[in-house]
């Protein structure tokens, strides 16, 4: 195996989740956000580890998500959080998906395959408060979704919004989506119906604002350990750690120019150590001459751009770095450590971005 691995600790993962579900309200219920292969860490391990901790459902973005979980003998509620394609609506049932539906059509193709494999159709209506995304508005949830919720064959499983701002505004703006929501329940309420769930906190709103968190909340990056909102305390701890090793070590003079476009120039006469990762990899190029990484505890430059497959750092002539020795890209060694959600900052994006982008060629690898 190439020296390059992302370790991913399944304990810190548990720790995550019994640690959020002691800051949720009685009786309010965790799905575990696994899409996008567990945020880069592994769907299935997370998902086993997450449930093991206590989360009693699991979300995904793509049927596609749903039905690998599903294969590999996950048996708990997997809702499809994305918006299901026409052509997916009679597998997703097949596989025992829960659907997120706001259009007609989706709903009676969700029923009649339902109907045609013999068994009822799990729904969360989803309503947009204010993301703008999918969902529809919520003076569209008229009586003919009463009565269509009402049909045999349709469990009205669930309702639901999202978030705008339930990591970067105020309480003011996610409070507005959640009167939006309430306005809906109450609807559904005076109608005699009962959604089995109500949901509409991601990490940062359940953390945040603990008054949105219903009966049921969707935790994904908090799962993982990364920050949900900035200026978030860590309790928790970074599931992840991505590292590698020194593969070739050159000392060069003052004045050298390093790597693609030679972007650094040696200030002096120094050592360059190659690492075998690169924007390939997910270690992005916007990196170049910006990160650390960690070596026998220090911390060192990446000079030069970042390439596809490599990256080099600098080294003064006098410290001991050699080939062989183990890199820490993301995690930590001795006493430093570097965070996604600062190599995120960095780049001027959120810590979900970096985790998720590190490839496929990366093996993730297990540990305790
Ligand atoms: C991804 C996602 C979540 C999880 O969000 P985090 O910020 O990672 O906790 C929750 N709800 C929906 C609809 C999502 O798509």
């Amino acid at each position: 195996m190439r020296p390059t691995v992302a370790r991913v600790y399944l304990d810190r993962v548990y720790d995550n989740v019994q640690w959020v579900k002691s800051q949720l309200n009685p009786h309010v219920s965790l799905m575990a956000v696994v899409k996008a292969d567990g945020y880069g860490h592994g769907a299935e391990p997370v998902a086993r580890t997450a449930l093991a901790a206590g989360a009693e459902s699991l979300g995904v973005a793509l049927v596609e998500e749903g039905i690998t979980l599903r294969n590999r003998g996950i048996r708990v509620p997997i809702l499809v959080l994305g918006q299901v394609p026409f052509r997916q609506i009679a597998e997703a049932v097949d596989h025992d998906l829960e659907l997120v539906v706001f259009d007609p059509e989706t709903f009676d193709q969700a029923l009649s395959s339902g109907q045609k494999g013999g068994k009822p159709v799990r729904v969360h209506i989803k309503i947009d408060t204010g993301m703008g995304r999918i969902g529809m508005r919520p003076d569209n949830f008229d009586d003919e979704w009463i009565e269509r919720l009402r049909r045999p064959g349709v469990i009205f499983q669930g309702l639901m919004t999202h978030f705008a701002k339930a990591d970067v505004g105020t309480d003011q703006e996610t409070a507005q989506q959640t009167s939006r929501f309430l306005d809906v329940i109450e609807r559904c309420r005076k109608n005699g119906m009962a959604p089995n769930w109500i949901h509409a906190a991601n990490s940062a709103a359940t953390l945040r604002f603990p008054g949105t968190q219903f009966n049921l909340v969707r935790l994904g990056i908090a799962m993982y350990g990364l920050k949900a909102y900035k200026g978030m305390s860590l309790a928790l701890k970074p599931a992840l750690e991505l590292t590698s090793e020194v593969v070739f070590v050159k000392e060069v003079g003052k004045g050298f120019a390093v790597g693609y476009g030679g972007t650094y120039i040696t200030p002096e006469a120094m050592k360059i150590a190659t690492i075998p990762i690169g924007y390939a990899d997910g270690y992005r190029r916007g990196l170049s001459n910006k990160a650390h990484v960690l070596i026998r505890g220090r911390a060192y430059p990446v000079i030069g751009r970042v390439s596809m497959d490599q990256l080099n750092v600098g080294v003064r002539l006098e410290e001991g770095v050699e080939v062989g020795d183990p890199v820490v890209l993301i995690g930590s060694q001795g006493e430093q450590s570097i965070s996604a959600d600062q190599l995120a900052d960095l780049l001027d994006t959120i810590g979900y971005e970096i985790v998720t982008g590190l490839s496929a060629r990366i093996p993730r690898v297990y540990g305790n």
